[in-house]
C-alpha cells in the first residue's frame, strides 16, 4: 500500500477568509460521497483537487439530502430506537447551513455534527 503524506495546518493567513486551516492529502482524490461527509462537519469547507501543483477542479459539494443508517436517532422514544427488530435510520436534510437533518420517523432535528460524531 502506498503510504500518503496527511499536512495539516491551522491559522493560515488567506486573502479572503482572515485565516483558515488546512488538511493536505497527498495521492489521494475523495469520492463526491466522502466530499459530502466534509460538509457535514464543515459547511465553510472548500476542496480542491492539485494534480502536478495545478488545481485542476474545484468541486462544488453539498451535504447529502438523506442519509441512512450512519447515526442512531437521539430521541430515546423515536420508534427507530424502540422496535425489537433494528429499523434503519433515515435522516432528511432541512437546512444547508448550519446543515442541519430531521429524523424521517420522529422528524427530531439534529446536526450535521451530531450524525457524524455518532456515527
Ligand atoms: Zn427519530
Amino acid at each position: 500500500m502506498k503510504e500518503n503524506t496527511l499536512i495539516i495546518a491551522t491559522n493560515v493567513n488567506s486573502s479572503t477568509l482572515g485565516t483558515k486551516d488546512v488538511i493536505k492529502i497527498e495521492n489521494v482524490e475523495l469520492s463526491q460521497e466522502q466530499m459530502n461527509l466534509i460538509c457535514l462537519v464543515a459547511p465553510e469547507a472548500t476542496v480542491s483537487l492539485i494534480r502536478d501543483y495545478e488545481v485542476v477542479q474545484k468541486p462544488d459539494f453539498n451535504p447529502p439530502q438523506s442519509i441512512s443508517d450512519i447515526s442512531s436517532c437521539p430521541n430515546p422514544n423515536c420508534i427507530s430506537n424502540q422496535a425489537e427488530e433494528k429499523i434503519t435510520s433515515q435522516f432528511e436534510l432541512v437546512e444547508q447551513k448550519p446543515v442541519k437533518y430531521a429524523c424521517e420517523w420522529c422528524k427530531r432535528e439534529v446536526t450535521g455534527e451530531h450524525l457524524i460524531q455518532n456515527s
